[in-house]
Order: structure tokens, then C-alpha cells, then sequence
């Protein structure tokens, strides 16, 4: 699976796909990762990627040019270099205030593909043919608003390579959100000072008892 970000702030991945579960996805060669400049496809000398709104309004909008081509030119790079016979399969996201709302559900479908490109908005949004003629959905992460959709593909991005298979080692394991239970580790007890006075925080008593079977009920009920 191969993830492409178009952003005009690239740098914004550099660290968190360096760490962790998704360093060691791309080390495995499990995931790539490439985020291009919306910027290097601009065609104008100043390299502009966004304008005024039509109709009026405040802000700034960014551009349809410089997305449809980088979009362009990831798929025909894409399907150039796919194996003779076997056409990649390949999904363009634009996150957008508007879109279906994110969830495992979509994370799982999205994991299917071998390419995603995900275009990241900025400024007061982006071209609405950007949303109507290049991507193939539009995706919300939830109902607020962010200043970009940068947080919103690192978000796809780590949900959607949990979902793909030897992603996850024996450390961590490929939770449903309804089996998702509250977890403690040690110690047992705990001693905070809140306030003026000392309290101890327990773990359950059932947890620490051994009895796998109380152990479970316990978790299902959670
Ligand atoms: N005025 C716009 C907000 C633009 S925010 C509106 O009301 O829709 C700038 C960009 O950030 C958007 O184009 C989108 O790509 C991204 N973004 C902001 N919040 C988001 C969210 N909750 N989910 C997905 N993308 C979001």
C-alpha cells in the first residue's frame, strides 16, 4: 500500500511517520509513504495555489490546476509502473468539512486499495471541482473545524495501516472499538497526593485475582 499526500506543507509528516508502528510498517515494506509539494505543480511563476473567491467572501481558495495535475501525474506514474495484467488499485481522498465521517468502518474498506492519494485543503477550502472531478470521495475526520487536512491523513493514514495485515506486531493488537476494554498495568497500587491528602488508586481487584473467566466478564461488561 502506498499512501500519497498532496499538501502545500509536506514537512508537517516528516516526524510523526518516523516513529513507531509506521516507521517499522515502512521498514517492513509494508506502507510507503510520499508527501509531494501541491506547490511543484503550480504553472505560474510565483508557484500559486490559491486565489480569491468567486462570488466574494474572506479567505483565500486553493486552486483546482495544481491539484488535478499532481493527481494526474501520480496516476499515470502509478499505472505505468503496475505489473502487466494487474492494474493497481487506486482511491483519491480530499478532506473536506463536508465529507462521510472517518471511522474503522471506512478504514478497513480504504485498506483494500494499493494506492491512496490523499489531498490535503488549506485556506478557506478547496476548488469545488477538485471535490466534483479528481477525488473519488470526500472525507470529514469529525465536526470541527481544522486549519488543514494534514491532521486528517495522518489520522487515515495511521488507521488505515492498522488495518493492514503484519502491520501490527505481538505488542499490539488490531482492536475493534466495541472490544476495546479499559486496561491498568503496574503498579497495583498507586499513591497520588490529591489535595492536602494522600489516596491510593487501585487496580480491580478482579483483574489481579487470575480468575480468566471473571477477568472476561469483567472486560465484556466494559
Ligand atoms: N471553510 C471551510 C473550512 C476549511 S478548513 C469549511 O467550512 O468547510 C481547510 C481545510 O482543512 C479543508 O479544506 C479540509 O481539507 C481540512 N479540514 C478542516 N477540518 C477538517 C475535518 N474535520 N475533516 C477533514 N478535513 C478537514
Amino acid at each position: 500500500m502506498k499512501f500519497h499526500i498532496l499538501t502545500i506543507f509536506p514537512k508537517i509528516f516528516d516526524s510523526y511517520i518516523s516513529e513507531s508502528i509506521i516507521k517499522r510498517a515502512q521498514e517492513k515494506g509494508l506502507i510507503k509513504i510520499q508527501a509531494h509539494n501541491i506547490r511543484d505543480y503550480a504553472t505560474d511563476k510565483h508557484n500559486k495555489v490559491d486565489d480569491k473567491v468567486y462570488g466574494g467572501g474572506p479567505g483565500m481558495v486553493m486552486k483546482v490546476e495544481p491539484i488535478y495535475k499532481a493527481v494526474s501525474s501520480i496516476k499515470y506514474q502509478v499505472l505505468s509502473m503496475g505489473k502487466r495484467g494487474k492494474k493497481p488499485k487506486v482511491r483519491t481522498i480530499l478532506f473536506s468539512t463536508r465529507g462521510k465521517k472517518f471511522d474503522n468502518t471506512i478504514a478497513k474498506r480504504l485498506s483494500k486499495y494499493d494506492q491512496l492519494i490523499l489531498i490535503c485543503g488549506r485556506y478557506e477550502g478547496v476548488d469545488e471541482r477538485v471535490a466534483k472531478y479528481v477525488a473519488d470521495e470526500e472525507i470529514s475526520i469529525g465536526d470541527y473545524v481544522l486549519s488543514g487536512g494534514e491532521l486528517p491523513a495522518l489520522v487515515l493514514l495511521d488507521a488505515v495501516s492498522r488495518q493492514i495485515q503484519g502491520v501490527l506486531g505481538k505488542m499490539e493488537s488490531l482492536e475493534e472499538i466495541k472490544g476495546s476494554y479499559e486496561v491498568y498495568t503496574r503498579p497495583e497500587e498507586f499513591k497520588a497526593v490529591v489535595g492536602r491528602k494522600s489516596k491510593i488508586w487501585r487496580v480491580p481487584k478482579v483483574l489481579v485475582s487470575g480468575h480468566h473467566k471473571k477477568i472476561d466478564q469483567e472486560r465484556g461488561k466494559a
